[in-house]
């Protein structure tokens, strides 16, 4: 019997990228809603008990399907059954979205300079939040920063070429910036956001500064990438958002 709260969904592909790094698109069901940003909770039917776990959306809030970006942990009582789904197998979703990782948060500053710092996962809702026309109308710069440890769990990068080269006549301008920390790989950087951060390097290679006055800042992913980065960014003078004032807004991701 399945909590009322549910909505049953299919599963109509799945996209592997790594070992341990996997995704998923289900049907969308008419009525779940939800804003660039936002988590979806979704179940799995184990011996008759639904499991629930959070997931960010990847997929626009146009799009007719849901997409989702999972890490199997392992012997996880979640991703290890999630990682062999088959095509057409039923998920349940919560019929409500939740969280505040959305561009709604800011009032002040007023919305120029965009900052998405991601590692792993994390980069979820950022790629939601890409392909959001309201995105692209309000912000002048856009920066995408995605740290991974090897090139390999590098997801998404068709998927932010393909958004760039959409969204190319907007006035937004995004930058990409991917970081590979336990490879040298061309084209990315190679130290954690802190360090880089702390060091101006971020800002030479984005060709913009962090500025109290126009930065807008989220963080997702690693709780204690999150933690650390907003130490380093408190330390260079942005203030945490509250109540629609401040640069910083935080998820963790695990
Ligand atoms: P990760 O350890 O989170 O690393 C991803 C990126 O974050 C790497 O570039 C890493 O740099 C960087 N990073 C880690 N700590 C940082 C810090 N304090 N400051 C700045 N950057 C930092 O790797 P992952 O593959 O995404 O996840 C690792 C483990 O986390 C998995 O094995 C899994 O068990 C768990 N996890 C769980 C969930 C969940 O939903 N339960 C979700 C994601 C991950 P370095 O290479 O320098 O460490």
């Amino acid at each position: 019997m399945i909590d009322e709260k549910f909505l049953a969904t299919q599963v109509i592909s799945i996209h592997t990228w790594s070992d341990t790094l996997f995704s998923f698109t289900v049907t969308r069901p008419d009525s779940f809603r939800f804003t660039a940003g936002q988590f979806a909770r979704i179940g799995i039917l184990v011996d008759g008990e639904l499991i629930v776990r959070a997931y960010s959306v990847v997929s626009s809030p146009y799009d007719e399907y849901l997409e989702f970006f999972s890490i199997v942990v392992p012997d996880g009582a979640f991703t290890s059954r999630l990682q062999h789904l088959q095509l057409g197998d039923t998920l349940y979703i919560e019929k409500v979205p939740y969280g505040f990782l959305t561009l709604a948060r800011y009032q002040q500053p007023a919305p120029q300079d965009l900052w998405l710092l991601a590692t792993g996962t994390g980069v979820a809702p950022f790629i939601s939040m890409l392909q959001d026309f309201k995105t692209w109308e309000d912000y002048q710069h856009i920066i995408l920063v995605y740290s991974v440890r090897t090139a390999q769990e590098l997801a998404y990068q068709d998927k932010i070429a393909e958004i760039k080269a959409l969204f190319a006549d907007e006035p937004a301008k995004l930058t990409f910036i991917p970081i590979v920390t336990r490879e040298v790989v061309q084209g990315a950087l190679n130290q954690r956001l802190p360090q880089l951060i702390a060091s101006g390097e971020l800002e030479r290679v984005a060709e913009l500064k962090f500025d109290v006055t126009r930065s807008h800042v989220m963080l997702c992913g690693n709780p204690q990438m999150v933690e650390d980065t907003k130490e380093s960014l408190k330390a260079i003078g942005l203030t945490m958002n509250r109540r629609g004032e401040g640069n910083i807004a935080v998820e963790n991701y695990w």
